[in-house]
């Protein structure tokens, strides 16, 4: 009998392997890993034509901005900027409007996942000072982990004082899930920002000096701390300097669990770009000298930065478009992201696609407790592929994305390597470049962990 759907005549990739073959899919699930010869019929065939084939590839930090901010984003628009990235699956941010504080928001977020997204995407809760009684019951409405806000970002939703803060570090442990930070110490970018604000600086370096290095290691290693004290699993969000690493491999020594990611701006432009890009380039954290940018990089070849994750960040051209203190910080990304990290990581400086694929697929599936039904291509699991065209050329044009965002510091970059067909739990969304999804598919994903 006939599986669903054969996808043929590739190269499989996955961390630890790279064979000719392919991937048999039915009712949504792998049922076979293997040389052509050894898969059954299937009743759809892709013939790959000896392109990649890879575990579905992630993106797990985006803002996809629904509900509350559709006119940045929705649903539907980021998750088919993602399908044309070749992302099968993204971790969502919960710094909407309302944001996403307590288990009704998770359910209602769900609702509208199923209603308008192409791809699987992950929510995590937010932490702030009145709702720690929420995490267990955030946790059971399908949250894959946490969030705490320590630095003024955008939606300005308040750290939690150091007491709070500790509790709810107790209550995530119960949960058996893990939560990150966005680690930058609020007092000292409040203070360095009003001083270069009085100094009258208005140049876009004013902005990377506001937030200095010691903001984010200072936040990581009393975060670490916390960690160690209630035995919980964190994680470091948008992990941008040496110093942050630095702390974070210092308390890994300590035994610590504590997971990092890092985006491509971060290792691939540098502060000088900020001279050219003003405020199209910022971001918070910002993207700094290249010494943080190479030691950031060497990270993520050693493992010592776990994943590539983009932080996605749509917003109005008018938003963008102001001085460098008015502007919003953020970029878009999820598009891009692959493209970028193949042509520059393994083209340019010569990571193993085997490597590729563990920072851009398994590594982020198992920190966010969903391996292997996500990043993997084991029998049984979602089948979520990524088909990538190794050899093609490439130059991105802001205004071909299809995110409701524009902006971009990749604009006019130009590279080799794209993906070339996206598919969802057997559900052939892109392929060759065309967006043949018929609906969403997309689903919540949760965490293994179960009460
Ligand atoms: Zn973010």
């Amino acid at each position: 009998m006939a599986v669903d759907l054969v996808v043929r005549n590739g190269v499989v990739v996955t961390p630890t392997n790279t064979f000719s073959g392919g991937v048999a899919v039915d009712d949504g699930l792998i049922v076979a890993v293997g040389t052509d010869g050894v898969l059954p019929d299937g009743e759809k065939v892709l013939d790959v034509e000896g392109k990649y084939i890879l575990p579905g590839l992630m993106d797990p930090h985006v803002h996809f901005r629904d509900p509350g901010m559709t006119y940045k984003e929705d649903f539907g628009s980021g998750s088919m900027a993602a399908v044309y990235g070749g992302i099968t699956s993204v971790l969502d941010m919960p710094n909407v409007k309302p944001i996403t504080d307590r288990p009704e928001r998770i359910l209602e977020r769900e609702k509208l996942i199923h209603e308008r997204s192409y791809v699987d995407i992950m929510l995590v809760g937010v932490v702030v000072q009145d709702n720690p009684d929420q995490i267990i019951p955030m946790a059971k409405a399908g949250a894959i982990g946490f969030k705490i806000f320590l630095g003024s970002t955008i939606g300005n939703i308040p750290a939690p004082d150091d007491g709070v803060i500790v509790d709810s570090l107790s209550h995530v442990a119960e949960a058996g899930l893990r939560i990150g930070f966005h680690a930058e110490n609020d007092q000292i970018l409040k203070h360095r920002t009003k001083q270069l604000m009085d100094a009258g600086r208005t140049d876009p370096r004013a902005f990377v000096e506001s937030r200095p290095a010691i903001c984010e290691a200072e936040s990581i290693q009393r975060m670490a701390l916390f960690a160690k004290y209630t035995g919980t699993k964190i994680h470091i969000y948008h992990l941008s300097s040496k110093d942050g690493l630095d702390m974070i491999i210092e308390h890994r020594g300590k035994g610590v669990d504590i997971t990092t990611e890092t985006g491509a701006h971060y290792m691939f432009l540098s502060e000088e770009d900020m001279d050219e890009m003003g405020t199209v380039l910022r971001m918070n954290p910002p993207v700094r000298s290249k010494e943080h940018g190479d030691a950031l990089w060497e990270g993520v070849m050693d493992g010592s930065v776990n994943f590539i994750a983009d932080d996605h960040s749509p917003h109005a051209e008018e938003e963008k478009m102001k001085g460098i203190w008015e502007a919003i910080s953020g970029f878009v990304g999820v598009e891009t992201l692959i493209q970028v990290m193949y042509s520059e990581a393994v083209i340019k400086r010569g990571m193993t696609i085997n490597h590729f694929v563990r920072i851009c697929s398994e590594n982020g599936a198992r920190a966010w407790d969903c391996y292997p039904q996500k990043g993997s291509l084991q029998i049984g699991t979602d089948a979520d592929l990524t088909i990538f065209d190794p050899d093609k050329k490439w130059k991105i044009d802001r205004h071909e994305l299809h995110s409701k965002g524009k902006v971009t510091p990749w604009h006019l970059w130009e590279g080799q390597g794209l993906p070339v067909g996206t598919v969802v739990r057997g559900n052939v969304l892109m392929w060759n470049r065309e967006f043949v999804a018929e609906k969403p598919v997309g689903r919540l994903i949760r965490p293994n962990a179960t009460f």
